[in-house]
């Protein structure tokens, strides 16, 4: 897809799961080494084992974003273990949801440490690397959640994922004269194995919202990303993409009512 990507070394955070798991095997696909991180050392061990099954070249590490000597070591095993760091794909996040009234310090603390602290955290450790090189590419996840739309239970980490964005505007500015450019994706809903378990009747229901009348892949990110990463996008830097069938798009439920009914 984009030759650029082959051979280079790509750290993912929170890619034991979901979309993080999505990138990191997207990455590994295209020929980058991947370093796959997240808490726990033996569910990033096996998204690292399924890249390397697939012939792909890939390490794990265990790390908590939310921990300057965490992110430090992550970025120092992935210069020891990947020869570098040419791609950071910030992408841990939590959300747990608690509406005002109920959420409390300690709540908010948590989602803005992992989600807002965490971006900053992972970034500043893979600077140095990436500095020195005079080059680099920084994907951050961040969400519609919080820059466009708003969920009840989640002011908290819409105000991470708005957060996140404001970071991404400056540092852009700020790594512009080292080659290093940094961009966000922004998922609308992502079909993960969180949603395994919930019914028919929600999935339906967030389909409908949605003008594509699907969920999103996590490869539909993962392209994405790919794509801010590539030597393609060399001249795109502190700038987001909606990645989300066009659910932000209907003014009101009569817009999607008014659609054409394609039959299958
Ligand atoms: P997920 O399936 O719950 O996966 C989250 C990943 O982050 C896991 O690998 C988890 O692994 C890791 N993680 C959580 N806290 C961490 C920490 N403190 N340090 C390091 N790793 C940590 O979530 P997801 O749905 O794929 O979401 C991934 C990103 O996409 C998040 O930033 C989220 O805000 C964003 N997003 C998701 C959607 C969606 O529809 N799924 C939509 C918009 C935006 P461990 O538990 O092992 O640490």
């Amino acid at each position: 897809m984009f030759t650029s990507l082959a051979g280079r070394s790509v750290i993912v955070t929170g890619a034991s799961k979901g979309i993080g798991r999505g990138i990191a095997r997207r990455f590994g696909a295209v020929g980058c080494k991947v370093l796959a991180v997240s808490r726990h050392l033996a569910e990033a061990e096996a998204v690292a084992a399924d890249i390397r099954g697939a012939g792909g070249t890939a390490e794990a590490f265990a790390a908590d974003v939310s921990r300057p000597e965490d992110c430090e070591a992550m970025a120092a095993v992935a210069e020891q273990a990947l020869g570098g760091i040419d791609i950071l794909c910030a992408n841990a996040g939590i959300f747990p949801a608690a509406k005002l009234g109920a959420m409390t310090e300690a709540d908010f603390d948590l989602v803005m440490g992992t989600n807002l602290k965490g971006t900053f955290l992972s970034v500043s450790a893979c600077l140095p690397a990436m500095k020195a090189k005079r080059r680099g590419r920084i994907v951050v996840t961040s969400s519609i959640t919080g820059p466009i739309t708003g969920y009840p239970g989640w002011s908290h980490y819409g105000a991470s994922k708005a957060g996140q964005l404001g970071f991404v505007r400056t540092a852009a500015i700020e790594l512009a004269p080292y080659g290093i450019t940094i961009n966000a994706v922004q998922p609308g809903n992502i079909k993960t194995e969180g949603l395994d378990g919930i019914g028919g009747d929600y999935i339906a229901k967030m389909e409908a919202s949605i003008p594509m009348k699907r969920l999103g892949t996590v490869d539909d990110i993962a392209n994405a990303a790919l794509f801010f990463a590539s030597d393609e996008a060399a001249y795109i830097t502190g700038q987001a993409i909606v990645i989300d069938g066009g659910q932000v798009l209907p003014e009101s439920l009569m817009a999607l009512e008014e659609m054409d009914v394609v039959p299958a």
